[in-house]
């Protein structure tokens, strides 16, 4: 499957099916792909509002999952989050996907197994993203962080969709780097 379309301009993720998601994950097994447990309501998501998909696991806190369109395909990722953190309340971070600023607990360092022979060597990337993975819904203010406001921007909310899909890539392509001939 190919995406039409400039990698630059402002898109948002089209709908996609169960089938499509189990098939497009990169860094783990067939079977883990096939038992991970789906975002509830997925035809019901809002779609438009979102640039790529993510979500927690309902059934294994410690896992997370994220789904994007890249120009040769969708791409699926899955994430652990470190399990027994102590919850900091007074201390903000960024997101380093949509930089949205969160009291301690809304950031969470996730890590992904990087794809191919350096995840199956125990290779990770890590990244502090917002931990619900609702980056999307964050920077149109569909959804507010635990601190009252976000940063003050001065790029228009297309802007930080631009660069939070520019930030995501990035992630992406660490992950993905080891398949490809260093
Ligand atoms: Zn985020």
């Amino acid at each position: 499957m190919t995406l039409a379309g400039g990698a630059a301009s402002v898109r948002n993720m089209r709908p996609v099916t169960e089938d499509e998601i189990r098939a497009s994950f990169i860094n783990c097994s067939k079977g883990e792909a096939r038992r991970l447990n789906l975002p509830r309501g997925l035809a019901d998501l809002p779609w438009d509002d979102l640039d790529f998909l993510g979500w927690r696991d309902q059934g294994a806190p410690d896992r997370g999952y994220l789904v994007a369109e890249r120009p040769d395909g969708l791409v699926g990722i899955t994430l652990r989050a470190p399990t027994g953190v102590r919850r900091s309340l007074l201390r903000s971070s960024l997101c380093s996907i949509c930089v949205t600023s969160h009291a301690g607990s809304g950031v969470s360092l996730l890590t992904a197994r990087r794809a191919g022979v350096a995840g199956r060597e125990g290779n990770t990337v890590g990244a502090y993203i917002c931990a619900d993975l609702a980056c999307s819904l964050y920077v149109r203010g569909k959804k507010r962080s635990a601190l009252a406001e976000r940063v003050s921007e001065s790029l228009t909310v297309d802007e930080q969709i631009a660069r939070t899909l520019v930030n995501l890539d990035a992630f992406l392509e660490q992950i993905l780097r080891s398949t490809q001939p260093a």
